[in-house]
């Protein structure tokens, strides 16, 4: 079955927390502080894996949590570190946060892409020790881990889409033209998942080529197949557009053509200025006028046109080089750009409060969506300051913390972040 849209959850593990422990030994009176490092959580990363083709996987599992850390202890030994979690994805497959729909990754480079980041491992009571302050009796708890409601969407690679009526011949001409054996057969809809064809041209040439589900009538607006497969040729150079020359099944070819023209154009603008190449196929049932009539039609709209007999292979030399000469003038396949998630969204998560703890005059703040504004803003830039301070006052953290008594001087900390609070 071909699934090419899932909504998953991610959740990277928590930090483990920090410890609080004092050094001690046989005939050592009281030792100092040597607690460790809580271990860092566990990430999220995407990976692709070209052995996949669906997310058809992500059907039954929902959750995918990543290892939360270890906590420290004594000997100023660290907490283990939380294992990432590794999800394998088909080449092509977009990342995106599902409230914002905000692009995170486009996974058709390879790179790895850390989706969810693991929160810090919290300080040992060793870190907190002064001149001043030589028995800390507190640490620092672990980062919770980024979570992400995200939808993954499969939007196939390829150079070249084909598109047209269901039985005009499309996947008679990809298992041609290219290594991809589709199913064949005299009905309508035998295609029911794409498939990609790499198309060799000799000498290390090649491209490759989507063969997607027939389009009707009406997909664009929502009937039928179709309009959920157009997907996978938003990303293609060049289409060619295959029609039924002899206008078997009582069609008409060029009536067909403007169908189709007019269901890319209402599924996405863009879809319609690609360029196209028209391939009018089973010409071995076409009539000489037939045939003419169509290419004086299809050549008027500034098309390239091809006469081919799919089956046998006739005139299909000539389409597949003049598809790779023209392939040679385009930009290459579509890449969408990433987009960081938006800082607004973690403020919406406001609703999940914050927690303020006390210890020796500094003022330790929790607040995980704040956690995911620091992770995102600079704070070292000016603007970005303004707006985080804008958020604890709005957030009423600011409030919390004069309530608590904080005084002009005092350490504000927020996980990584400390800064001293003037009024
Ligand atoms: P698709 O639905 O566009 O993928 O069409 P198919 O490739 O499955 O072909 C539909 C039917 O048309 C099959 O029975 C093919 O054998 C037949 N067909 C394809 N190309 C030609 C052709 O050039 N001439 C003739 N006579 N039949 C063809
Ligand atoms: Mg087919």
């Amino acid at each position: 079955m071909f699934v090419d849209r899932a909504e998953i959850l991610i959740k990277a593990g928590k930090g483990g927390d920090g410890a609080v422990s004092f050094h001690r030994e046989k005939y050592v009176a009281s030792g100092g502080p040597d607690g460790g490092d809580g271990g860092k959580g566990g990430s999220v990363i995407f990976v692709v894996d070209d052995n996949l083709s669906t997310l058809f996987d992500f059907r039954y599992k929902r959750k995918y949590v990543a290892e939360d850390g270890q906590k420290g202890s004594s000997n100023r030994k660290s907490g283990r570190k939380g294992q990432d979690l590794v999800i394998r994805v088909p080449r092509g497959t977009l990342i995106k946060e599902k409230e914002s729909g905000a692009i995170l990754a486009d996974m058709s480079s390879g790179e790895p892409f850390t989706a969810a980041c693991g929160g810090r491992g919290g300080w040992g009571n060793t870190h907190f020790a002064t001149p001043t302050r030589q028995t800390p009796r507190f640490a620092k708890n672990g980062a919770p881990g980024e979570s992400w409601e995200v939808v993954l969407e499969l939007k196939l690679l390829a150079d070249v889409g084909l598109i047209g009526f269901p039985n005009v011949g499309k996947s008679t001409l990809i298992s041609v033209v290219s290594n991809a054996k589709p199913e064949i057969a005299d009905y309508h809809f035998t295609t029911l998942t794409p498939v990609l064809g790499v198309v060799s041209l000799g000498e290390g040439e090649h491209f490759v080529m989507a063969d997607i589900p027939g389009l009707i009538e009406g997909a664009g607006s929502g009937a039928g197949l179709g309009h959920e497969f157009l997907r996978h040729v938003e990303r293609c150079r060049l289409l060619v557009h295959v029609l039924d020359a002899a206008g078997s099944e009582g069609r008409d070819p060029v009536e067909d053509f403007e169908t189709i023209n007019a269901e890319l154009a209402q599924f996405n603008p863009e879809l319609s200025s690609l360029p196209q190449i028209v391939a009018a196929n089973k010409i071995d049932l076409a009539s000489q006028e037939g045939l003419e009539r169509l290419e004086r039609y299809i050549k008027a709209k500034g098309c390239d046109f091809y006469p081919v007999c799919a089956p046998i292979g006739e005139g299909t030399k000539q389409l597949i080089r003049a598809v790779a000469a023209k392939l040679k003038t385009l930009p290459p396949v579509k890449v969408y750009e990433s987009a960081a998630v938006p800082p607004e969204l973690f403020e919406k998560r406001r609703n999940t409060g914050f927690s303020i703890t006390v210890h020796d005059g500094t003022f330790f703040v929790e607040a995980e969506w704040l956690l995911g504004v620091m992770r995102r803003v600079d704070l070292n830039d000016y603007e970005s300051l303004q707006y985080f301070q804008r958020l604890l006052v709005s957030s009423g953290i600011i409030g919390a913390l004069e309530a608590k008594g904080i005084k002009q001087g005092d350490t504000v900390s927020i996980y990584d972040f400390e800064f001293e609070y003037v009024p």
